[in-house]
């Protein structure tokens, strides 16, 4: 008895040590966390699946931190590896948020550097043997942009692909998602937001701030009808915050992880397995080089 107490004890510590060292069985997901060996198994690992978690550095409300969409998108996306394997790329803060510049400690880099970064980040990523790439997105502000980019994608022949992630509804987490929420306007900075923040870091939120400012709808463009101009985010909400509560709840912010996490496992795991979007692609390709050919 003793004796085979002993051998369990043994086990145990050899587990855990092949745990700490991240052996293969358990090799980290956050790419700067590699070392370049153990990046090439990962590669492998991961069936070249890299996800790309985006954020931006912007002001969210008076009482969230500058990088909250940093700090969202890389909590639900390391869920999603943690499920399903998938090498997570480091801290990217680069996007669109011009609308915001008005406001302190803003990081606005031109449409020019954002693209070239984006796209030489992907062309990087896939000389590294990551030919599948998806972009997850935590900053509303770059929605435009990123569709954009993958629609561009086309352009030119490419050997790897790039998917932005989309995420949909849960019927089983929407209805305790809602049963949670109170807010009626519900955007920037606000109860959703304030909610992950809680989870990820409270220490972050400054919860005697929340109520400082208005994150109620100004409605200053409202007689604007059949048009869009970029200075609608700005007339309807100045303070770049748009909510009309932000009670921080743990729990909401946990589940509203959970569900982006879920939902983005299930894309890793399909693109891993299937290989339609490159076969369509390469036929595309080859069809763009000579379109009159039956
Ligand atoms: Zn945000």
């Amino acid at each position: 008895m003793k004796k085979l107490t002993i051998l369990l004890l043994a086990l145990l510590w050899a587990v855990q040590l092949s745990s700490q060292s991240g052996t293969s069985s358990n090799i980290p997901f956050k790419m700067e966390e590699l070392t370049s060996p153990k990046f090439v198994t990962a590669v492998e690992k991961a069936g070249g699946v890299c996800v790309i978690p985006l954020g931006i550095i912007e002001k969210h409300g008076p009482h969230l931190p500058l990088g909250s969409d940093l700090f969202e998108s890389r909590e639900w996306v390391c869920a999603a590896a943690g499920k399903e394997y998938a090498i997570v790329f480091p801290p990217y803060y680069f996007g669109q948020i011009y609308e915001a510049r008005h406001q302190p400690g803003t990081m606005a880099y031109s449409n020019e550097l954002i693209w070239k970064m984006l796209e030489e980040t992907c062309n990087e990523l896939s000389r590294n043997g990551l030919k599948k790439i998806i972009l997850a997105n935590g900053h509303g502000g770059s929605t435009s942009f990123l569709e954009f980019f993958c629609q561009s994608q086309l352009a030119s022949r490419k050997d790897y692909i790039v998917v932005l992630f989309q995420p949909g509804s849960d019927a089983a987490l929407n209805k305790e998602i809602n049963s949670l929420s109170k807010a009626t306007l519900d955007q920037h900075a606000g109860e959703g937001e304030t909610a992950m923040m809680y989870f990820i870091r409270p220490d972050l939120v400054d919860i005697g701030a929340i109520k400082s400012e208005s994150g109620l709808n100004q409605a200053r463009l409202k007689d604007l009808r059949y048009g869009y101009t970029g200075i609608w985010w700005y007339a309807n909400y100045p303070n770049h915050y748009a909510s009309d509560s932000a009670e921080p709840n743990k729990k909401l912010g946990e589940l509203m992880i959970l569900k982006n996490a879920n939902q983005l496992a299930q894309l890793i795991k399909y693109l891993k397995a299937n290989n339609t979007i490159e076969q369509l692609q390469e036929e595309f390709f080859k069809r763009t080089q000579n379109p009159i050919q039956k």
